[in-house]
Parts: structure tokens; sequence; C-alpha cells
């Protein structure tokens, strides 16, 4: 038996919920459909990492609203304040004090340090190599889960339908408009469908025959512990020197990861890719960690584990209409710094959705055609991954 809702999202990870949220508050019939559990996938296994430094006005100003709605969460979210650090040599100095300056003009509260003020700041860290640092007192991370799940419930509390453990296997079209999504035993019909699968995202976009440039990738992370009268750093530091990014977890330990373009290489079937770190990755890992941070050579290896990016050429997100009147809408392929950016990214594609004149987040930027008309998104890095 068919059910009619005003608009089917595929997927509960964070930006389905962020989405359902803001249609269901508009007063939309809204449904998700998951064939897994909130947060199942990449969101679940987030770093979850907060911060504001972007290169571009949009993505800046996204993160900046998006921070507010995590810290107006606060335990419900499990955001924790820690500030975050980006570091940078001395090629990418110029990018950084760009950077500042036009998070400074968005509203950003971040500033310039110079290897001393940074030694200052944080005395743990080496800084023999980093020739300026930009500081966001402001940010920290989250909790994944939480955070998901109460997205998930306050849509429910709007209305909204959550249906779980439902494989979406078809969407359907006629004549160029979508009129539903299909799973083994039900059928949802709907005028407006929006593909939140992140790393599934091409998978599902192909259902209606629509290719788009998003890959399931494998990244991994790794966490460190300490032993009795050590402490784990306690702000977040996002090095552009040696590639790597790192928070304080809870229990004293130190979560990191790397900040690596080849990641990008590591393609996999998200239904069938090893979940388990390589003890490779946590050698190298420690290896740079420690030439940052060199008190971490106390630390140990508590073990670590490999999720998926969902990774465009950019590493930017796709968020459209697929094709043009038709209802289908994609919002995914975030790589890996979409969590922090979710708030915003649910009113931006309610109000492409709902037909906005004058949206807060104007969408233009991560438009589907970038790839054809050789006009990406661009950062100011080496590391563009990051934003
Ligand atoms: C290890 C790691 C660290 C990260 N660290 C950070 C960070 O520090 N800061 C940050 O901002 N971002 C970070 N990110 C990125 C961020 O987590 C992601 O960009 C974000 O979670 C993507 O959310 P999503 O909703 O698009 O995708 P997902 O969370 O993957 O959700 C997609 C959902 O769609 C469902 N689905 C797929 N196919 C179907 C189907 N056919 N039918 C029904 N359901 C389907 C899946 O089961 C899944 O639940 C990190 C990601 C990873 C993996």
């Amino acid at each position: 038996m068919g059910q009619t809702f005003d608009a089917v999202i595929v997927g509960a990870g964070i930006m389905g919920c962020s989405t359902a949220l803001q249609l269901a508050q508009r007063g939309l019939k809204v449904a998700i459909v998951e064939k897994g559990t909130i947060g199942a996938g990449s969101t679940g296994k987030s770093s979850a990492v907060i911060r504001m430094h972007y290169s571009n006005e949009l993505t800046a100003r996204m993160a900046l609203f998006s921070l507010g709605k995590f810290q107006d969460l606060g335990d419900e979210c499990g955001f924790t304040r820690t500030g975050f650090v980006a570091l940078a040599s001395a090629s990418d100095c110029e990018g950084l004090k760009a950077n500042v300056a036009l998070q400074q003009k968005a509203g950003i509260q971040t500033e310039l340090l110079s290897p001393d003020e940074l030694r200052e700041l944080v005395p743990l860290l080496e800084t023999t190599d980093v020739a300026a640092a930009a500081w966001e007192p402001g940010s920290g991370y989250a909790d994944p889960h939480l955070t998901v799940n109460a997205y998930a419930d306050a849509a429910r509390r709007h209305g909204a339908k959550i249906f779980l453990g439902t494989d979406v296997v078809a969407v359907r079209m006629a004549a160029d408009k979508v009129v539903g999504v299909d799973t083994p035993g039900d059928r949802f019909d709907a005028p407006l469908v929006v593909n939140c699968a992140g790393p599934w995202g091409a998978h599902v976009a192909a259902m209606t025959g629509v290719k788009v440039p998003i890959n399931a990738c494998r990244t991994q992370v790794a966490l460190f512990g300490y032993p009795q009268g050590h402490n784990a750093c306690s702000v977040i530091v996002g090095d552009f020197i040696l590639g790597t990014y790192s928070r304080p977890e809870t229990g004293n330990l130190t979560l990191a990861g790397l900040i690596d373009p080849s990641e990008s290489n590591a393609v996999v079937d998200p239904d069938d890719y090893n979940e388990l770190h390589d003890d490779e990755f946590v050698l190298e890992l420690g290896e740079r960690l420690m030439r940052r941070c060199p008190p971490m050579k106390k630390s140990h290896s508590t073990g670590g584990f490999a999720a998926l990016y969902a990774i465009t050429p950019d590493w930017h997100p796709i968020v459209d209409e697929l094709v043009p009147d038709s209802g289908l809408y994609i919002c995914a392929g975030f790589s890996g710094h979409g969590f922090k950016l979710a708030p915003a990214v649910g009113l931006m594609v309610a109000d492409m959705l709902t037909g906005t004149s004058d949206p807060e987040f104007d969408p233009h930027l991560f438009r589907a055609a970038r790839y054809a008309e050789n006009d990406p998104v661009r950062g100011k890095y080496q590391y563009t991954i990051a934003g």
C-alpha cells in the first residue's frame, strides 16, 4: 500500500535529518526513508569537528550559522567548546591570511597568530615550521550520534515520519517529474524527492539514469590514550603542514585523522569495505602527531576504525535539482567536512524545495553543472579539500 507525502528524503544521515526538520517546520508532510538506522552512514563515524575556517564566503557563513545552532543545542548534541587552530606553512601563509580576512568580514571570531603567539596559546605544539596560524576560540566538536538523533527527534516532533530498515530500490519518474520512491515492500509517493544518501548518492542518482561524480572512499580515524598524569592537547588542531587533524576525545584521548587528498583514490563499495583500521595508518598518523605535539610520544594507540567519505572532484557537495523542474534533488558529496555545515544545509535545501525567493544560503556554488563548466569550488590552500 502506498503512502503519500509532500517530500521524501532518502537517507537519515545528518543532511537528511536537518533537511527534514526544516521542511516539516514549514508544514510539509515529510518522510525520511533510511535503509539502516539513523546516522548509519558517514555521520555516525564523523569526527564532528566544528570550525569555521573556510576559503569561500558561502561556506564560512554556513559554518558560522551552524556553529550557533550547535552551541544552542549544547548538551543535546554534545557540543564541547575547545577552540580550533589552523596551522599553515610559508607557502600557504598568504592563503591563511586571506581566509582569516574573509572570515572576519563574515562576522566570524577568528584571528591570525604568529608562531610565538601560537606557542603561548598551545605550549605543547612544535612551531618551527609554522609560518602563521588562525585561531577560533568558539569552535569545538559535537557527538555525531547525539546530534543526528536530536535532529531526527525534532523533525518527528514537527510531524516528519522516519522509516528505518527501508531500502530505496527505485526512484519513480513520470514525464520528467519525480513521483516517488519504491522499497522492496512499499511505495512512497511524493512530488519532491531529495537524495541525501551520502556515499550512496551516486547509486541513488543512477536509479533515474543520472550520473553524479560522487565516490564512496575509505578514510580512517585513530585514537591515542595517555598514561596517568599526561593530558591530551585540549584544542582542535588542523595541521595543514603535516596533513593531520586532531581533537580531544572523552577519556583523555586524542582522536585524529589525515588531511590527505589521496584518500579520493580509496574508492570502495560502500556496502562492502574494510571497516577496521590499518596498522600502517596508525603508525604514519602517530609519527606526524608526535612531530607536531612531542608530548604525544607518551601516548599509546587505542585503536581506530575506517569509514566513508562521499568525495566529489572538488571535495565540495552537490546541492541541486538533478533534472530541471523535475522535483528530484540531490544533497550529497560532503567529503570530509559536511557535518559542521548541516544546520545551514538543511535551510539551504528547504529554501530550494519551497522556492524561497531570497534564500539565506544560495546553492549556486554547489550546482551539479560546475564540473562540466570547469568552474569547481576552489580553496586557497594546496589542501583545498579542507574547504
Ligand atoms: C571519519 C570521518 C570523519 C569526519 N570528520 C568530520 C569533521 O570533523 N567535521 C565535519 O564537518 N565533517 C566530518 N566528516 C564528514 C561528515 O561526517 C559528512 O560530510 C556527513 O556526515 C555526511 O552526512 P550525509 O547525511 O550526507 O551522509 P550519511 O551520514 O552517509 O547518510 C546517508 C544515509 O543514506 C542512507 N542510504 C543510502 N542509500 C540508501 C537507500 N538506497 N535507501 C535508503 N537509505 C539509503 C545510508 O544508510 C545513510 O544513513 C567526517 C566523515 C567521516 C567519515
